[in-house]
């Protein structure tokens, strides 16, 4: 095994071709004589960057007329607060934990008042996320927030809940652009960049345009949704850099066939590496089947003893950052849009192989 993968959770792996890009433009962009990195984000050149990376968003993501593109700062927790800020007016909102992420979103939106919790599995460990039909909320709620994906806990909603009568707010930083997804059925869609767009220090937000203007008065410019979109995400300098290299990374999507094509590829890789799992005597998920996650595979040995042998002894066949979250220990193969299916093959005899020496 010649060939190096990378199944980090986040940051995480890009396609190659784009970082071969990045880095034939890195030091002279398009002639420019500068540098991406250097340019003033109001300048003629940097401009045109941030408008094909939206409208190539856009397009690949088929986002609505009547939704607003922000690029933002401070990350997916960030939203944690500045959703109740910019939504909740004084109403009350319920939030869905299926997994670590969103019970941190419930926990960090307790400053303010009226949230409720609308479903949670932690009773369950996670194994399967509530389902949409058990989820408590009042029609009068300003929003109902949940995560599409769990990247620890390697859970996933594959349909969005179509019952719910107010906006859903949903978490989409590990799983957004894996696949088509229907935003109108969405009020707001957030998402760390680093899972599966592009470098850290971005973090992208879809907002239905009437949505966008509740915040609270206190509310900070940056942190303001319109304030934001009124300056085309320019209300101090944004993440230029990243915001151009995942420009580049929603090119790359287009040219390998958009999400219908990406999707199928990852339904490809997921079920390849499952299946073997399930077959597999010596290693275990223990997911609900309707919720495992297509990106973040969390796995165990039923000896744990073995685990930690297992990430050096991966590591040392080029098979990178398959240790499991601090929190709840074991393996996990994060394996987004970038992950081509070989790097699950090698994967997948790795694991043969050490089964085959351990068992
Ligand atoms: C990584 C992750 C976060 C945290 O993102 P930051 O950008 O580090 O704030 C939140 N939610 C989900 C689902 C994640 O995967």
């Amino acid at each position: 095994m010649s060939c190096r993968y990378n199944f980090s959770a986040g940051p995480a792996i890009l396609p190659k071709e784009v970082l071969e890009q990045v880095q034939s433009e890195l030091i002279d962009w398009h002639g420019t004589g500068m540098s991406v990195i250097e340019m003033s984000h109001r300048g003629k050149q940097y401009l045109p960057i941030l408008d094909e990376a939206e409208n190539d968003l856009r397009n690949i993501f088929s986002i609505p007329k009547n939704y607003k593109v922000l690029f933002l700062q401070g990350g997916a927790i960030t939203q944690n607060f500045m959703v109740p800020m910019n939504l909740l007016a004084g109403r009350s909102a319920s939030y869905v934990a299926s997994g670590y992420w969103s019970k941190r979103t419930y926990n960090d939106a307790q400053p303010f008042e009226n949230i409720h919790l609308a479903a949670s599995s932690e009773s369950i460990d996670f194994i399967k996320a509530p389902d949409a039909s058990e989820w408590k909320y009042s029609t009068s709620d300003a929003y109902v927030h949940f995560c599409m994906n769990e990247t620890i806990h390697g859970v996933e909603y594959f349909d969005v809940p179509e019952s719910i009568k107010v906006p859903l707010v949903c978490d989409m930083s590990s799983n957004i652009l894996s696949r088509p997804m229907d935003i109108d059925k969405f009020g707001v869609i957030y998402a760390g960049a680093q899972k599966n767009i592009g470098p850290a220090g971005l973090t992208l937000l879809i907002v239905r345009d009437d949505l966008i203007d509740f915040a609270d008065k206190k509310t900070p410019t940056t942190f303001n949704w319109k304030i934001q979109s009124d300056n085309k995400s320019m209300i101090n300098t944004p993440s230029t850099f990243s915001i151009y290299v995942a420009g580049l990374v929603f090119k790359w999507i287009e040219k390998n066939g958009g999400l219908k094509m990406i999707e199928k590829k990852n339904i490809e890789k997921a079920d390849y590496l499952y299946k073997y799992i399930d077959s597999s005597s010596f290693y275990y998920n223990n997911i609900d089947k309707n919720n495992r996650s297509r990106m973040n595979v969390p796995f165990r040995i039923h000896d744990d003893e073995l685990t930690m042998k297992f990430v050096a002894e991966a590591e040392e066949q080029g098979l990178y950052q398959l240790k499991g979250h601090r929190l709840v220990g074991g393996l996990r193969a994060s394996i987004y849009n970038a992950m081509p299916m070989e790097g699950i093959e090698a994967l997948v005899e790795f694991m043969e192989i050490f089964e085959k020496k351990y068992q």
